[in-house]
């Protein structure tokens, strides 16, 4: 018997897959009928036959939903897009109809171009759709700036341009560094890129401003105040970033800066600017118009110099208590 059980066991995958001959197919079955133990292999390979094809259909399920939405978000986007084709095409007759030449119609095309590419990119960009987004609605948006700026003949287009690259950056940067192909040139120096790239933004604000506005105390006066701000959101940063410390600490320092900040604001950047300012007096038992704002710095620095001092030593008691 045990000898049988060998030979119907090496056949039983061709059994269960339905390719052995006829007579093997009539000798597994009468072997199996009367013997327990290759019935019971033969079960449990059934089982693993419909596990495996379980799997097989639960894969190629999910793939099919991915490139069905796939297809159907990049069929959104095309409608979308002829959409916005209809007023351009319009425009466009219009604008030749109407004044014999192509003016505004840039206007018109560069906005729509705008909206279409924070509307249509999403849907379309195979992959990295944050990156495309991002960089194709600036790129856009630099453009209706340019386009309007020449139709309007202002001189703004820099400062506008400027201005927004760095407002769009502070809120959009983290998470375009985060994306795909950036990712790995960044590593995990995001933090780094990320600061670096926002005061080389605000820098150029800067400069573009004063050549904007022409005025001879500018550059003073610009760098006696972004200077100060600069270094202080740095050093904001450094703490947070690079100093071996628990959190509880870092947040009693960075508390304890932005109270003296506060505090110091008002004095040090007319001071810085050239102008002479005394610092507050405290009085707390005056408080009217002439008192208020020197009693609020004060109150202010005190509160945040109290609690940062409490969250330094709640730091401390904690490692000691490790
Ligand atoms: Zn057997």
């Amino acid at each position: 018997m045990k000898e049988t059980c060998g030979i119907v066991q090496d056949l039983l995958p061709l059994y269960v897959d339905d390719v052995c001959s006829e007579s093997s197919r009539e000798l597994v079955s009468r072997h199996l009928a009367e013997c327990p133990d290759c019935s019971t292999v033969l079960a449990r390979m059934r089982n693993r036959v419909v596990d495996r094809a379980l799997e097989q259909e639960k894969a190629e399920v999910i793939s099919h939903q991915r490139t069905f939405f796939k297809r159907k978000s990049a069929a959104a986007g095309l409608v979308i897009a002829a959409i916005f084709m209809i007023p351009v095409l319009v425009c466009l007759i219009v604008n030749l109809v109407s004044n014999r030449t192509l003016d505004w119609f840039f206007i018109v095309l560069a906005s729509l171009l705008l909206a279409a590419s924070v509307i249509v990119v999403p849907l379309m960009a195979p992959k990295d759709k944050g990156l495309w987004t991002f960089g194709l609605g600036t790129g856009s948006l630099i453009l209706l700036f340019a386009v309007t700026c020449i139709y309007s003949r202002g001189n703004w287009f820099a400062v506008a341009t400027s201005a927004t690259l760095f407002g769009l950056s502070v809120v959009f940067l983290p998470f375009v560094l985060r994306s795909e192909p950036l990712k790995k040139y960044v590593g995990d120096r995001r933090g780094l890129w990320y600061m670096g790239t926002i005061t080389a933004l605000y820098a150029i604000m800067m400069i573009v401003i004063g050549f904007y506005t022409k005025d001879p105390d500018y550059p003073v006066i610009a760098a006696r105040v972004s200077v100060p701000v600069i270094l202080f959101i740095w050093m904001l940063f450094g703490v947070i970033r690079y100093l071996k410390a628990g959190p509880l600490l870092k947040a009693g320092i960075c508390l304890i800066l932005i109270g003296g900040l506060v505090f110091a604001a008002d004095t040090l950047f007319p001071a810085l600017a050239g102008e002479a300012v005394e610092w507050p007096a405290f009085r707390p038992g005056v408080w009217n118009y002439s008192t208020i704002d020197a009693n609020v710095r004060w109150l202010t620095l005190i509160i945040a110099c109290a609690i940062g001092g409490i969250l330094i030593i709640a730091n401390m008691i904690r490692r000691n208590k490790k």
